[in-house]
């Protein structure tokens, strides 16, 4: 069974949507231990099978950060701050992440 999950920034500006066959309750939620995602309280979960699909409403408010090797772009939003996920164009790979846990 497909599963299609739907994300989207603080703003709406940003959205996410991943399509994979592994059940949400199945899937290995990850937490990185980068100084970005530490900051951002980011996790991410991954299908190399999967499909990840960014859209952006205005373009012009969708900022690219990259920092150390600049291999992979950090999607976030310039109107509310929100990281939603990153792209890595030379891999044709990319991640979504959500936000810190709820409490
Ligand atoms: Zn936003």
């Amino acid at each position: 069974m497909t599963h299609e999950l739907h994300g989207r920034c603080h703003c709406g500006n940003l959205e996410v949507t991943y399509t994979t066959d592994i059940a949400p309750a199945d899937a290995t939620v990850r937490s990185c231990t980068c100084s970005f995602c530490r900051k951002h309280g980011a996790r991410a979960v991954s299908d190399p099978a999967g499909a990840i699909t960014y859209t952006a409403r205005d373009p012009d408010q969708l900022h690219r950060y990259r920092f150390e090797t600049g291999a992979t772009d950090f999607l976030i939003c310039r109107n509310c701050g929100v990281y939603v996920g990153a792209y890595m164009e030379d891999r044709a790979a990319a991640e979504g992440t959500t936000g810190p846990p709820r409490r």
